[in-house]
């Protein structure tokens, strides 16, 4: 290495301050200030102006952890709110497409009973049939949207 050694001295200083040094750099290092007075002067004005910033008193508001803690819990009473609420969704869902599913058959001779009997042409039997599946999935996503627009103005205040 052919730095200069004042600039090795001070670069060494620097990062003695911040993570410490190897036994080798240290040993050159305190060599080196015994023998060189301004890397020396410079060392110690570097130690005093460190002890002098740990020792500045830093304000912090007496209740800040307290304020802190309750925004936390909060903040974590609000997220579990909500993904009990989604998960309650998403279990109404279920429930609202198996039952459509299993119940389709009986659906169905409902509305062919209905429709002899009433005399409904075929084609609006076969509408009614349709917005029986669709209305509860339409209903479903009316829902979420809602929930998530009054999520959006919770967040908005
Ligand atoms: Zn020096």
């Amino acid at each position: 290495m052919n730095e200069n050694p004042h600039a090795r001295a001070q670069h060494l200083l620097a990062e003695s301050a911040v993570e410490g040094l190897g036994k080798a750099d240290e040993a050159w290092l305190r060599e080196h200030l015994a023998g060189c007075v301004d890397c020396a002067r410079e060392a110690v004005t570097a130690t005093e102006l460190l002890h002098a910033l740990r020792s500045a008193p830093v304000s912090v508001p007496r209740d800040l952890a307290a304020r802190t803690q309750l925004r936390v819990r909060l903040r974590a009473h609000e997220v579990s709110k909500a993904a009990s609420g989604s998960l309650l969704l998403w279990l109404v869902t279920a429930a609202s497409w198996l039952l459509g599913v299993f119940s389709a058959p009986l659906v169905w001779k409902v509305f062919s009973w209905m429709g002899s009997i009433v005399g409904v042409p075929k084609l609006v039997l076969e509408v009614g049939f349709v917005l029986w599946w669709t209305v509860p999935a339409l209903v479903a996503v009316a829902v979420v949207l809602q929930q998530r627009a009054l999520n959006a103005g919770a967040k908005g205040i």
